[in-house]
C-alpha cells in the first residue's frame, strides 16, 4: 500500500494551510497542479473553497456522492462543492443565522455549475415541505430560463452569464426550503445590438429561431436563419458545437411552464420584436433628413407590439425636447436614427429582463414564515481585464473590489472571533487595505462616478475626453490613478490619450473612456418611451410606465444606479454568515486535462488566494474540535483508547503529551486544539498510517 508520504506528494495537500511553506505562490500553484492531474479539483483554504474547473464531467456528483457528504464534518472527507453546501445548511440550523455563498472567479472559471451544483445538492437533500413539494422544482428552473435571457456566446466561455445574480433561498424551521427571491445586477445590454467577432447575442435568440415551430415563427414573421438578422450577425458565430440550441429551447419553455408562467406569447412577441427592430433600416434624404426604409419592419413591430406604425416612425427619426416649456420636436440625423433604435432594443430587452426576474420572484415567493432562514447564493462576475476595457468592465472590477473588502473584512472579523471564543491571544496580520480604491471610485464629489455623473449633467459640449480631463483635474497625484499625463507635464508614452488606468488590488487595468457617457446616460428618446407605454403588450406596459414619460426628473443613471445596488448587496452580505468558492480555470482552450501555469497564477493573485492563506495561517495552520481531534487519534495513546471519560480538554491534553507535542506547537482553547505548523500534525497522522 503506498504511504501516507507519497500519497500526499501525488495528490497534494487538501487544504492549504497544511503547505508547508504558505507563503511561496509555486508551492501553492504546485498542489493545485497535482490535484487537479488526479481529477481533484475541490482544495480547502481553511473553510474557503477553491475549485479548478476539470472542463469535462466528473463522477463526483451523484445521489451517493451527496448521501457521503450529509452531515459530515470538512476534515472528514475530500473537499467538495457538496461539504461546502452541507457546511453551510448544517451552520444555518444549528446556529440559527442566515448564511450566505459567495462564488467569484473569472468567467468560464465554473461560478454557475458550482452555484447550481449548490442548489441541487438542497433540492436533493433537504426535507420537502409536503405542499411545496413544486419549490425545489421551481427553484431548479429558474436556472434555464434566466441562463436563456441573460446568458450568451462569449470568447472565454460558450455560456457566459452576462448579469450579476444573487439568489436567496429560504428554508423554513424544519430545514425545507419554502421560498426563494432573486437580484439580478447590470445585464450587458449591448450584446442586444453588437457582438464582438466569435460572440453571440443572448441564447434565446437563437433558441427561438432553431426550436420554435412554424406556425410559431410564422405569427412572429420570422425565418430561421439567424444570419437575416442584423442583431446576430455581428460575430458571424450563428451555431456553437457544445450548444443544442433546439434542445434548449424545449429545456425552457418546460421551465417556464413549471414556474408557472403564462405570457409565453408576449415575451416572444418582445423577442421578436428586438430582431425587426435590428432590421429596421433607414435612408437619408436630399437635405439630410431620415426616413425609414424597411416598412415590413415597421408592420411587424406595429402588429407584435400593438404600437401605433405612425407614432414609432416618427419617433424613430425625431426627437421630443421640452425647451422653456415648450416641446419641440426635431429631425435625427442617420446616425442619431440609428443609435435611438438601438437604445429602443436595448432597452425592451433589458428592461424585459427585469420583467422576468419579477416573474420569477413572484413564483418563488418569500413567505412571512416565523423561524426561516435563508442561505443566498451570490454568482457574479469576477474581476475582467480584456484587451480593450470600458465601462462595463470598469463597473465590474468595481464590484469586486467592493466584494473583496468585505471579504478581508469578514475574514479577519472571524479570525478575530474564533481567536477570542477560545481564549487565545489574538495575533495582528498585515493586509492590503482596499478602502482606498474603493473611495477612488465611490466617494462623494471626489469619485469617479461622481465626477461622470456630473459631466453627464453639465449643460454645453461635453465629451469623453473632457470627462477624462475632468479625472485628470481631481485625482491626478491619487496613488492609484494614472493617466498619460505625467506630474511633470510630459506624457506617458505607453498610454493612450484615451485612458486611465486604475491600479486594482488585483493588478492594474486600463480603461478607455470611449462610450463612458453614453453608457452612464442610458438615454431612451422620449417619444420613443411614450410609443411604448401605449402598446397592447402588457409586459412592455409594465416595463415603460407612463410616470416616467411624466415625471421630468432625470433617473439616477447607470454607474450610480449599480454603485447603489452594490451597496444595498454589501448589507445584504454583511448579513449573513459567508462562505466562500473560489473558482479557477486551468485554461483558455476550454479543454480538459490542461493546466496553464502561467494562466492560474493570475487568478490566483486577482482572488487574493495567497493573502487569503496568510490570514488564515497567521497563528495556527489547523484547528480542531477537542472531540474530532481525539476521536481520530486516540489510538496512539494508551490513556485515551479505546476511550477517555473524562473532560475532553483533559483528554487531548494527554493525547498531545504522550505524542511529544512541545508547548510552542499548539496551544488548546475552549473547544479546539489549534496547532501552529502543518509538520505537527503530519507527523501524527504518519503515526495513524503506520
Ligand atoms: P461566466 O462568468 O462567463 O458566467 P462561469 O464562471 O459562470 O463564467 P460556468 O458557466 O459555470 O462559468 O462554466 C463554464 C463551463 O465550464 C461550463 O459550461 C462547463 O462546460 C464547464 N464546467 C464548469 N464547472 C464544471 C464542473 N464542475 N464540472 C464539469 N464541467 C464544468
Ligand atoms: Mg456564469
Amino acid at each position: 500500500m503506498e504511504s501516507a508520504l507519497t500519497a500526499r506528494d501525488r495528490v497534494g495537500v487538501q487544504d492549504f494551510v497544511l503547505l508547508e511553506n504558505y507563503n511561496s505562490e509555486a508551492a501553492f500553484i504546485e498542489n493545485l497542479r497535482r490535484r487537479f492531474r488526479e481529477n481533484l479539483v475541490y482544495t480547502y483554504i481553511g473553510s474557503v473553497l477553491v475549485s479548478v474547473n476539470p472542463y469535462k464531467e466528473l463522477e463526483i456528483y451523484s445521489k451517493q456522492q451527496m448521501e457521503r457528504y450529509r452531515g459530515v464534518s470538512f476534515y472528514e472527507i475530500s473537499p467538495h462543492i457538496y461539504a461546502l453546501s452541507d457546511n453551510t445548511y448544517r451552520a444555518m440550523r444549528t446556529e440559527r443565522k442566515d448564511q450566505c455563498i459567495l462564488i467569484s472567479g473569472e468567467s468560464g472559471a465554473g461560478k454557475t455549475e458550482a452555484s447550481k451544483k449548490i442548489l441541487l445538492y438542497y433540492a436533493v437533500t433537504c426535507p420537502a415541505n409536503d405542499h411545496m413539494a413544486a419549490l425545489g422544482d421551481r427553484l431548479l428552473q429558474s436556472n434555464p430560463v434566466l441562463e436563456a435571457f441573460g446568458n450568451a456566446k462569449t470568447l472565454r466561455n460558450d455560456n457566459s452569464s452576462r448579469f450579476g445574480k444573487y439568489m436567496d433561498v429560504q428554508f423554513d424551521f424544519r430545514g425545507a426550503p419554502v421560498g426563494g427571491h432573486i437580484l439580478n445586477y447590470l445585464l450587458e445590454k449591448s450584446r442586444v445590438v453588437h457582438q464582438n467577432h466569435g460572440e453571440r447575442n443572448f441564447h434565446i435568440f437563437y433558441q427561438l429561431l432553431e426550436g420554435g415551430d412554424d406556425d410559431l415563427l410564422h405569427r412572429l414573421d420570422l425565418d430561421r436563419n439567424p444570419q437575416n438578422y442584423k442583431y446576430l450577425v455581428k460575430g458571424n458565430c450563428p451555431r456553437v458545437s457544445s450548444i443544442s440550441d433546439k434542445n434548449n429551447w424545449k429545456t425552457v419553455m418546460k421551465a417556464l411552464s413549471v414556474i408557472g408562467f403564462s405570457d409565453e406569447e408576449k415575451l416572444l412577441n418582445i423577442i421578436a420584436s428586438v430582431l425587426h427592430l435590428g432590421n429596421t433600416h433607414f435612408g437619408e434624404g436630399e437635405e439630410g433628413e431620415t426616413h425609414i426604409t424597411t416598412e415590413t419592419q415597421i408592420r411587424n413591430l406595429e402588429k407584435l407590439l400593438g404600437v401605433d406604425g405612425s407614432a414609432l416612425r416618427e419617433a424613430l427619426t425625431h426627437k421630443k425636447l421640452t425647451a422653456k416649456g415648450e416641446e419641440m420636436i426635431s429631425p435625427l440625423n442617420f446616425e442619431q436614427a440609428m443609435s435611438a433604435r438601438d437604445a429602443l432594443a436595448k432597452a425592451m430587452y433589458g428592461r424585459t429582463f427585469t420583467w422576468l426576474v419579477e416573474k420569477i420572484n413572484q413564483s418563488l415567493a418569500l413567505k412571512v414564515n416565523k423561524g426561516s432562514s435563508v442561505i443566498g447564493l451570490l454568482d457574479i462576475y469576477g474581476f475582467e481585464v480584456l484587451q480593450h476595457n470600458s465601462f462595463e468592465q470598469f463597473c465590474i472590477n468595481y464590484c469586486n473590489e467592493k466584494l473583496q473588502q468585505l471579504f478581508i473584512e469578514l475574514t479577519l472579523r472571524s479570525e478575530q472571533e474564533e481567536y477570542e471564543t477560545e481564549g487565545i491571544a489574538w495575533e495582528t496580520v498585515k493586509y492590503f487595505d482596499n478602502k482606498i480604491i474603493c473611495d477612488l471610485i465611490e466617494e462623494k464629489h471626489k469619485g469617479i462616478i461622481s465626477i461622470l455623473d456630473e459631466e453627464c449633467l453639465r449643460p454645453g459640449e461635453t465629451c469623453d475626453i473632457s470627462f477624462l480631463e475632468k479625472l485628470e483635474g481631481t485625482l491626478g497625484g491619487h496613488p492609484h490613478f494614472v493617466t498619460h499625463k505625467l506630474a511633470n507635464g510630459k506624457t506617458r508614452r505607453v498610454m493612450s490619450r484615451e485612458e486611465f488606468r486604475l491600479l486594482h488590488y488585483a493588478g492594474e487595468v486600463n480603461y478607455n473612456v470611449n462610450g463612458f457617457m453614453d453608457k452612464n446616460n442610458d438615454l431612451l428618446n422620449r417619444n420613443l418611451k411614450e410609443v411604448m407605454c401605449q402598446s397592447d403588450n402588457q409586459i412592455l406596459n409594465h416595463c415603460f410606465r407612463r410616470e416616467e414619460v411624466i415625471d421630468q426628473k432625470r433617473p439616477e443613471m447607470a454607474a450610480t444606479q449599480f454603485k447603489n445596488s452594490l451597496m444595498k448587496l454589501m448589507e445584504i452580505l454583511m448579513s449573513k454568515e459567508p462562505s466562500y468558492v473560489r473558482c479557477i480555470k486551468p485554461n483558455d482552450a476550454k479543454q480538459p486535462g490542461r493546466f496553464d501555469e502561467v494562466l492560474v497564477r493570475h487568478q490566483v493573485k486577482y482572488l487574493g488566494l495567497m493573502e487569503n492563506l496568510r490570514v488564515r495561517r497567521a497563528g495556527f495552520a489547523y484547528r480542531r474540535r477537542f472531540e474530532a481531534f481525539l476521536q481520530r487519534y486516540k489510538p496512539l495513546c494508551p490513556d485515551t483508547w479505546p476511550n477517555w471519560h473524562g473532560k475532553l480538554a483533559d483528554g487531548v491534553s494527554t493525547l498531545v503529551n504522550h505524542l511529544g507535542y512541545k508547548a510552542e506547537e499548539y496551544k488548546l482553547g475552549r473547544s479546539k486544539i489549534f496547532i501552529r505548523f502543518p509538520k505537527t500534525l503530519f507527523t501524527t497522522e504518519d503515526a495513524l498510517e503506520a
